[in-house]
């Protein structure tokens, strides 16, 4: 069969597979699950809770999860993933993380050998520690615990899940440089503007943070957020969605940029007062999380 009929026909099936699954009912269990153990599910509005069902049922039925370190991987621990890796693409037309095929999941923080140019052809070898990674081709890893503290502190502005799943919407053109693909549906010349907004808008408030942090300066986002642009998006996603009551008010352009690309404004259902000030917040594990992308790009 030619390549292109064979792309059609696997689109085509593919389409015809995920309405078969979203015609089935969600699992009550699943409900249950998400009820209890995910705050964020319950303040949604019904239309985007049903919304985010389908996405799940997709997820979970093309998603392989696998457990490392001796974790046996669970129904609670694969919905809650899903949850809100999926709540990333309410209201856009997506095609579910395609390039995404594994979730590998740790009991808790794990470490990585690396190695790193030190100079004068001298190699250092370390142990990083890691709460998650995200793979460009085709992984996410993550650390349990960092997820579920993640999950049940709503409002701390740190949640791994939403934090690796950022990476891989960068990754969907082929860059981890911070900027996803914006309106696919625009006519090219409103999508030029799209990109252009986007740019100046990541770019200042991505060098803001830069000097803030070099001044050692309190910062409304995670200063992880100045290690690259990449980082910086994946950061200023769990704001939006954690804290975005007080991203909007420190940080407007960011917050509706943000709005625009997710089609979503949290600020509709966060509770009126986040808690903590965002600034004096600790992480919830204390370890630097997260590897740059170009080096965890050769993991697999
Ligand atoms: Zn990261």
């Amino acid at each position: 069969m030619p390549v292109l009929r064979r792309n059609v026909v696997g689109t085509m099936r593919k389409k015809q597979q995920r309405q078969k699954l979203n015609a089935a009912p969600f699992p009550s269990h699943w409900n249950s699950i998400l009820e209890d153990h995910f705050p964020l599910y319950a303040r949604l509005p019904d239309e985007d809770r049903k919304e985010l069902q389908d996405h799940i049922q997709v997820f979970l039925a093309e998603k392989r999860f696998e457990g490392c370190g001796g974790l046996e991987i669970t129904e609670e621990m694969k919905v809650c993933i899903a949850a809100q890796a999926c709540l990333l693409l309410l209201h856009r037309e997506t095609d579910c993380y395609p390039n995404l095929r594994s979730i590998l999941v740790y009991p808790s923080t794990y470490s990585v050998k690396t190695t790193r140019h030190v100079g004068a052809g001298v190699m250092e070898e370390r142990q990083d520690s890691r709460l998650g990674e995200a793979w460009d081709s085709g992984a996410v890893v993550l650390a349990w615990d960092a997820v579920h503290s993640g999950t049940a502190n709503p409002e701390d502005g740190h949640n791994v899940v939403f934090h690796e799943f950022a990476h891989q919407l960068d990754f969907e053109d082929g860059r981890a440089d911070g900027a996803p693909v914006l309106a696919t549906e625009d006519p090219w010349y409103r999508r030029k503007n799209r990109y252009k907004a986007w740019a100046r808008v990541l770019s200042s408030e991505y060098e803001k943070l830069r000097a803030n942090v070099a001044a050692g300066e309190k910062t409304a986002l995670d200063e992880y957020g100045a290690t690259n642009p990449a980082e910086f998006f994946a950061v200023a996603t769990e704001s939006f969605f954690e804290r975005p009551r007080d991203l909007q008010q420190r940080h407007p352009a960011l917050y509706e940029e943000l709005r625009r690309f997710y089609q979503q404004d949290p600020v509709g259902w966060a509770p009126a007062a986040e808690v903590g000030n965002g600034t004096d917040r600790k992480p919830t594990l204390p370890i630097s999380p997260h590897a740059p992308e170009r080096q965890t790009d050769t993991q697999e």
